[in-house]
């Protein structure tokens, strides 16, 4: 069987690790849509063959007889921007390579990683993950991708005794800057340029062509990175947790913890309770993702320093400033695709020198008068325009309109098209979580089909489509998974 690690026999980087049984699983979420990309046959919304309850739950390793060499990865990584060495991943196990992706159980119990943990996730965080994955790649935003939940009655010890599931997620790569930096900073030069040369080879074949691959690869990383985060805030999502183990090396979202999507909008939102300085608030992930690029430069600094001292007979400080320069191409790329995206979002066709001041002084509006920054474009985008307070904007946004001669049915329809209707609002999310907690599991599927047609008007009570009710408004979502 194919493995997508090139080190999967290297047993300084990968642990060799069969999952814990859970007792008496049973379905949570399936995702029909994961099922199809990974040729898996279904039925009524779940697969075929019922042996997947237990390959999904860690209870056995095969199907048929097909049989999945299981194994986990080591990865380090810096925490609110501190170095904290060694740390992941400690639930997370591979089932492999199926369909060209990978494919991971997470909470499947412990690895040679786990530390003091468990190995195991809640059923609450389970569902986040799941839910919001399926709804980020139905969004348009690349990211990892959820196959199923499977539940289990077994209690685990969070901050009071909760029950434990086990996601089982999906990427073309679960690599990430971590895996990088846990090699740069144990200088295994073999591993990291391993790792380099199989990104270039399976993810990144364009960088072949350069004369300073590697050089190629950050570029390549950090502008996947930019486009990604500028997606992130066009749709108004926080993450949550934006240390360099949860940052992709495909630039893909990860680790779904205690994200959030804006209800209200506010620059400064902290999605995460226990981010107490707002270092991963709302305006700051921008800055900080081109942060943890910096990181995986420096983690990979031995190779790119040999590769242009090689290339182009360059060293030390100018070195370095050649390697810096390189990362400024992550700011062009953020302010470029954020500004198309924002443009879209208000329907301008083209482009016209007074469309940024417009855009600040929506935002800054929309921030003062703590706007839904959800409905606000989608009411945008069905003509029914805006709150009383918000006049003064409209009316230059009206003229900005005139210049650019599209008619309005087509801008409407444009705008529709990438101003969702529906996102994973917190207090959705809590009550499909409550019920699941009761065992009725259909608010997951009901969510789940809401998100996979975020851009149509559907057939289900508005509420979907609404804000929290005051009393739910400022639910705070915890690290504790
Ligand atoms: P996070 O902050 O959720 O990204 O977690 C950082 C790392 O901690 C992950 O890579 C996990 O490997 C590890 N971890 C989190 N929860 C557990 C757990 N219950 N048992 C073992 N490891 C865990
Ligand atoms: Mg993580
Ligand atoms: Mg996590």
């Amino acid at each position: 069987m194919a493995f997508h690690l090139p080190f999967t026999d290297n047993l300084a980087l990968v642990q060799s690790i069969s999952p814990t049984p859970i007792p008496n699983p049973y379905w949570v979420g399936f995702s029909a849509s994961v099922a199809n990309l990974l040729g898996i046959p279904t039925t009524d919304n779940l697969p075929i063959n019922p042996d997947y309850l237990n390959l999904l739950a860690g209870n056995q390793s095969h199907i048929g007889d097909q049989s999945y060499k299981t194994y986990a990865t080591a990865y380090s990584g810096h925490q609110f921007g501190s170095w904290a060495g060694q740390l992941g991943d400690g639930r997370a196990i591979y089932l492999g390579d199926i369909h060209g992706q990978e494919v991971q159980l997470k909470g499947a119990g412990q690895t040679a990683y786990s530390r003091m943990g468990d190995g195991r996730a809640v059923l609450r965080s389970s569902i986040r993950e799941f839910l919001c994955s399926e709804a980020m790649h139905f969004l348009g935003v690349p990211t990892s991708r959820a196959l199923a939940v499977v539940g289990s009655d077994m209690l685990v010890m969070r901050e009071s005794p909760e029950t434990t599931a086990v996601c089982t997620r999906v990427a073309p790569s679960f690599l990430r800057i971590g895996h990088i930096e846990h090699y740069g900073h144990n200088q295994m030069w073999h591993e990291l340029s391993l790792t380099l040369d199989y990104l270039i080879e399976h993810h990144y074949p364009e960088c072949h062509h350069s004369p300073t691959p590697y050089l190629a690869l950050l570029d390549q990383i950090s502008l996947k990175t930019a486009r990604m985060v500028a997606k992130w805030q066009s749709l108004g999502f926080c993450h949550g947790v934006l240390n360099t183990d949860n940052t992709s090396l495909l630039g893909l979202t990860l680790d779904y913890g205690p994200f959030g999507f804006l209800d209200q909008f506010q620059v400064d939102h902290i999605c995460n309770h226990s981010d107490h300085g707002g270092r991963y608030s709302y305006h700051r992930q921008p800055e900080i993702l081109h942060w943890n690029i910096y990181c995986l430069a420096s983690a990979m600094l031995q190779p790119l320093q040999q590769e242009l001292k090689r290339v182009r007979g360059i060293d030390g400080d100018e070195a370095i400033e050649y390697i810096k320069n390189t990362l400024n191409n992550y700011n062009k790329e953020y302010v470029k695709t954020w500004q198309t995206l924002f443009r879209k979002k208000l329907g301008l066709s083209t482009e016209s020198e007074q469309d940024i001041t417009l855009l600040e002084e929506l935002l800054q509006t929309l921030h003062r008068e703590k706007v839904d920054f959800t409905l606000f474009f989608r009411n945008l985008s069905e003509g029914l325009g805006v709150p009383t307070s918000m006049n003064s904007w409209y009316d230059t946004y009206k003229e900005r309109l005139d210049i650019d001669k599209q008619s309005t049915d087509r801008r409407l329809e444009s705008m529709q098209a990438v101003n969702p209707k529906y996102v994973l609002r917190n207090h959705l999310a809590q009550h499909a979580i409550e019920l699941a907690q009761k065992k009725d599991f259909s608010e997951v599927s009901r969510l789940l089909k809401i998100l996979e047609d975020p851009f149509t008007n559907q057939a289900v009570p508005e509420s979907y489509a609404l804000g929290p009710p005051p009393e739910l408004a400022a639910i705070s979502i915890s690290c504790s998974s």
